[in-house]
Formats: structure tokens, sequence, C-alpha cells
């Protein structure tokens, strides 16, 4: 018997059940496809938790909210807490300036600095700026970890449709895109990203690069791969990665270290990430049906918290700073 029914185990969806069992409410967690896989845009994020470089364009909401995801994120699955690095092209730099100004967290550095955080990266850039309490985890893994904790708690996720009109009791809609039929101005941006493998390269850290038109990042993972992405572009329209992207994709990888040029591309992929127009993501409710959505970009930085004022509804009432009502 479950007190709450969740739709979609996406990063969403798996944080609401989570967040709903700590305050003692039994999910039932139903996805179409069954666990998170290439179905689901949850799969083809970079992992950054990076509130204060994402504070360059997002809302003040989402920097503050952020901040405190890495500690949530802790308990469930492996972190790497080693910041971020932020360079620029030479002929960039002002692009640098701008991001140092509108963004909070972060030292300046020299080649010297750049050296010791990045060996491979030293003496290729002149500055830089490191943020010092980001951090960043596999995603996959995480979802997978995520996946394995509920399951110890016995709640599994069932496979099959759902739409919350059809279920009866408190129901929690994280259906990501598929829910834009019944959220006002909900949208999709394209994400496109590419995996590499190399051995000649080793970072540490999620590495941005800031171009004017082409902002890149680099996220590294286990045996030598690297993620880049992503890029973010205006249009509902799925499909592959173009060929336009990927070639912006890797010549700024090559702008970073020309010796991405012999990495091994392994994968290639795209989805649509759920944006309100604001692209704040949010928890709409509409009597006894809570829609988590609208992640955007911040999908893992922002779960936990979503979740978690959602659940905090269910149990005392209470609504919070991220709550719309419809
Ligand atoms: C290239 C790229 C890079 C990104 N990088 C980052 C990053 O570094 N950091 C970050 O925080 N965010 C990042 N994001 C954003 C993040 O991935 C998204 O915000 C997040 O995945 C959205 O999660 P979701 O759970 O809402 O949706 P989804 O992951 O799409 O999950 C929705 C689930 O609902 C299920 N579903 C749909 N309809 C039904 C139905 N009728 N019945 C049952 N189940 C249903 C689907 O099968 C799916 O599993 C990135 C996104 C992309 C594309």
């Amino acid at each position: 018997m479950s007190d709450v029914t969740i739709i979609g185990a996406g990063v969403a969806g798996l944080w609401a059940a989570r967040s709903c069992l700590a305050r003692g409410l039994r999910p039932r967690l139903i996805d179409r496809t069954g666990a998170p896989g290439p179905h689901g845009c949850s799969w083809w994020a970079g992992g950054m938790l990076a509130p204060e470089c994402e504070g360059a364009l997002a809302e003040p909401l989402i920097v503050a909210h952020g901040r405190k995801a890495a500690a949530l994120w802790r308990q469930v699955t492996e972190l790497h807490e080693q910041g971020t690095l932020v360079l620029a092209p030479e002929r960039d730099r002002a692009e640098l300036d701008r991001f140092a100004a509108r963004t909070e967290g972060h030292v300046t550095c020299d080649p010297d600095a750049i050296t010791a955080l990045e060996p491979d990266l030293g003496g290729r850039h002149r500055r830089g700026l490191f943020f010092t309490d980001e951090a960043h985890l596999d995603p996959r893994q995480a979802l997978a970890d995520l996946v394995e904790a509920l399951a110890t708690s016995g709640v599994t996720v069932e496979t099959g449709m759902a739409e919350p009109s059809g279920l009866d009791g408190p129901v929690i809609d994280c259906r990501g895109l598929a829910a834009r039929r019944d959220l006002a101005g909900l949208r999709g941006v394209r994400g496109e990203m590419i995996v590499l493998r190399t051995d000649e390269i080793t970072l540490t850290r999620p590495i941005r690069l800031l171009h004017p038109r082409h902002p890149l990042y680099v996220v590294p993972r286990a045996g030598g791969r690297f993620m880049l992405g992503a890029t973010q572009i205006e249009t509902g329209a799925r499909g592959g990665v173009t060929a336009r992207s990927a070639l912006e994709l890797l010549s700024a990888a090559y702008a970073l270290d020309p010796r991405f040029a012999e990495a091994e591309i392994l994968e290639m992929g795209a989805d649509l990430r759920p944006a309100f127009a604001d692209n704040v993501p949010r928890v709409v409710r509409r009597g006894r049906i809570l829609h988590l959505n609208g992640l955007f970009r911040h999908g893992f930085l922002m779960a936990p918290a979503l979740a978690e004022q959602a659940a905090e509804f269910l149990s005392t009432g209470k609504t919070g700073d991220l709550f719309h009502e419809d």
C-alpha cells in the first residue's frame, strides 16, 4: 500500500521517492521504460553541481538551493569535490572578466596556479577562475545508486505508462518533457554531448571554456573518459547530434588541449531539457497532483531541493519557495 504515486524515474522522480521515504511516506514509483537509461534526459547530463558558475546566468534561487545539493548527493553517490576551473582562449579574455563579475566564490588563477590545479593544462592558459566549492558526479552511476538505495528500502521502479489524472490519491508527476501537455509554457531546450576517451590527458575537475558563441565544458569521468557538453538550442525537435554541434564541441575541446584531437569518440547523444520560460525549476501544485518539472540545465543541482519541498508539503502542508499554485 503506498501513500503517494510518483510518475517518472529520472533524477526528479528518484529524488522525490527518496525524500518521501525520508519523511515516512511510502512511494510507488512508475516509469514507462523502467530504470533510468537513454530514454530519459537525466542520462545525458554532465553531472556538474556548479551553482556558482550557473549563477552567471541563472536566478539567485537556483544558486541558493544549488549550494546545498552537494551535501545531499554525498549521501547517495561518489562525489568529486574538486571545484571548477574556468578558462578562456587568449582572444576571449574579456569573457573571463565578464564571468567573474557575474559570479561569486572564485579565486583568480595565474599560469602557475592553473598548472598546480591541472598539470596537463599547464602553459596553455594564462588566466583562469577557480570555483573552489563546486563538485561533480557521474550521472549514470548516481542514478543507479539512487535506484539501489530505494531498492534497499523496498521501493522498485515499476515499468508502465501512467497519467496523473488516471491515478487515485496524491501524485508527484516527474515525467519531464512528457508532461508538456499538462504544463503551460513547458518547452524543450536541446542539449548535445560527446564522450571522448584518451589516456593522454588527465583532468581532476570540470573545466569550462568560455567563448562568446560556443561555451563548452569538459567533465572528467573514470577510465580516461571525458564528457564534452553541452549545446543549448531553442528547439523542441528531437534527434541526434548535428554535424555543426559536433564540430563546435570538438573544436572547443581542441582549443582547450590539442591532444583531444587524438581521442576516441565513444558516444554522441542529445536530449531536450524540460524548461519553463524563466528556466527556473518548480513544483506546480494542482489539487492532489504535484508536478516537479522545468529542471532545465539544473536537474542534478535542483532535484534534491524540489523533491524535499514536495515531500514536505505532502507530510506537513507547508509550501516552499519553489512552489507555484496552478
Ligand atoms: C546534454 C545535457 C547536459 C546536462 N548537464 C547537466 C549538468 O551537468 N547538471 C545538471 O544539474 N543538469 C544537467 N542537465 C539537465 C538535466 O539532465 C535535466 O534537467 C534532468 O535530467 C531532467 O530530469 P527529469 O527527471 O525531469 O526528466 P527525465 O530524466 O527525462 O525523466 C522523466 C522520466 O519520466 C518517464 N515518463 C515520461 N512519461 C511517462 C509516463 N506517461 N508514464 C511513466 N513514465 C513516464 C520517462 O521514461 C523518464 O524516465 C543536462 C541535460 C542535457 C541534455
